[in-house]
């Protein structure tokens, strides 16, 4: 699996100065799986901005003397960032910070804008210079400029938002406030709860508010723009039901963490139901059913369940390989996926094997888990897969890649659990994915091409990076 999601934020606010660097942090460590590329943390000191930023997972980046360094106050916004064109750069870490004619904002985006290329042409043609290849510095932009005649910054990001298109859960800060916004489609999750203190925390998933000790309120409707100001929360819903919301369906899937709770609906339960329907669609006649760790585990248990087949612990995964995991080359002929995970010849040896997994992307990953179980023993393999097949790129701030790098695209299940070197291949179907959250409305273009929004005319889906 080599699919990434493209960014969690976090912002806290209190109502005395308190160590907000700290909250923010724990805060991101729970995010860590939405961004391992880079993150970042911005402390509001009465009005003054002091940050931290770099290239790294939130235990690289951060230390004891970073955190102590980061000064008290009374509002904080943090970032964990996944960059989808592979070019890490400091520039491009997060939350942005913009010094403007009416003040200064930090800002942390989860999302893609689909219009992002001609927002952005249409800046530089106005003179605009853009320092990182982010759409959230666009999104910033379009946010300072309509400050220049708006009253507010809360109205300015309601305008700015008029002529965003695509995926965006915000967390904006400025000297004075905490502002989140959700787009009106409501891509990427954003909900947010309050502290026992008093201070209200967002996030991108409830499993972060749980980990820093608050109480979850709720979602942020799509389309809503949340004020958190003088201990006062409030609302304004002017982008609310503009469009049918269309959640991504593959948060439940893959992206989020299964102890989040997403729009009133919990991963993990959807990830049970997927491998129920699963099991429906496409029985097999096997002895144990085994889930690829992590994001197939779930479903293998629904699998489990609904078949009768026993569930099983086949493949380990090694917990401690991090982004700083120095890849062998060539010269050693070692295979990742071998350093990543292992079988258990107790679970699979002369058995008849379920493997249940979240994607297939190129098949590669796929392929060499194939050959770890058939090393330990396996007799048969019947891969089923916890999501239809993968047809079209995601603009919408995940890095699902143009049609020629989709194995699904060019070959049929048949070819595929040949290359894969498995007995047999299910997909659970496109009709089912409405049952894991019981929404008739989602996102599933990636499996349909039903895009909710204009997509760019530019295809490459690296022209900018997003986030
Ligand atoms: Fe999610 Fe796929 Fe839609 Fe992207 S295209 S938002 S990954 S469902």
């Amino acid at each position: 699996m080599a699919i990434h999601e493209a960014c969690g934020v976090f912002g806290v606010v209190c109502p005395e100065p308190a160590d907000v660097g700290r909250i923010v942090y724990y805060g991101l460590y729970a995010l860590q799986h939405r961004g391992q590329e880079s993150c970042g943390i911005v402390v509001n000191d009465d009005g003054v901005f002091a940050s931290h930023k770099d290239l790294g997972l939130v235990g690289e980046v951060f230390n004891r003397d970073i955190l102590d360094r980061l000064p008290r106050g009374t509002m904080a916004v943090g970032h964990t960032r996944y960059g989808t064109t592979g070019a890490a750069s400091r520039r491009n870490c997060q939350p942005i910070e913009v010094n403007h004619q009416k003040g200064h904002m930090a800002l942390a985006h989860n999302g893609n804008l689909s219009n992002a290329a001609e927002l952005r042409d249409k800046l530089e043609l106005s003179g605009a210079i853009f320092h990182t290849t982010s759409d959230t510095e666009t999104i910033a932009y379009i946010v300072t400029g309509e400050r220049l005649t708006a009253p507010s910054i809360e109205e300015a990001l309601s305008r700015a938002m008029k002529c965003l298109e695509g995926a965006y859960s915000l967390v904006l800060m400025s000297p004075q406030k905490l502002i989140c916004a959700r787009d009106p489609r409501g891509f990427r999750p954003l909900c947010y709860g309050r502290l026992p203190d008093g201070g209200y925390v967002a996030a991108s998933e409830s499993c972060a508010l749980r980990a820093v000790g608050a109480e979850f309120i709720r979602d942020l409707e799509p389309g809503e723009i949340l004020i958190f100001q003088n201990g006062e929360v409030t609302s304004r819903r002017e982008h609310c039901g503009k469009y049918r919301p269309t959640p991504c369906i593959f948060e439940y899937i893959y992206f989020s963490r299964p102890d989040s709770v997403i729009d009133g609906v919990s991963v993990h339960a959807a990830r049970l139901r997927a491998g129920e329907l699963l099991a429906r669609e496409h029985p097999a006649e096997a002895d144990v059913v085994v889930g690829v760790p992590d994001s197939g585990l779930d479903a293998a248990l629904g699998y489990s369940r609904a078949s009768g087949i026993p569930y099983g612990i086949g493949l380990i995964k090694n917990k401690y390989i991090g982004r700083t995991f120095i890849a062998p080359g060539q010269e050693h002929r070692l295979d990742q996926v071998r350093l990543k995970l292992s079988a258990v010849e107790e679970t699979v040896a002369g058995k008849r094997v379920v493997l249940v997994d979240d994607s297939i992307v190129r098949g590669t990953t796929s392929g060499r888990i194939s050959s770890l179980l058939r090393e330990a023993g396996a007799r048969e393999i019947h891969l089923r897969v916890s999501a239809p097949p993968f047809l079209n790129p995601c603009y919408y701030g995940t890095d699902i890649d143009s049609q020629e790098n989709l194995i699904a695209c060019c070959h049929s299940s048949e070819e595929i659990a040949r290359v894969i070197g498995v007995d047999t291949l299910g997909y659970l179907p496109v009709s089912a994915l409405r049952q894991l959250t019981g929404s008739p409305f989602c996102c599933d273009a990636c499996f349909t091409g039903h895009y909710p929004t204009t997509v760019p005319s530019d295809l490459r889906k690296d022209r900018f990076e997003c986030c």
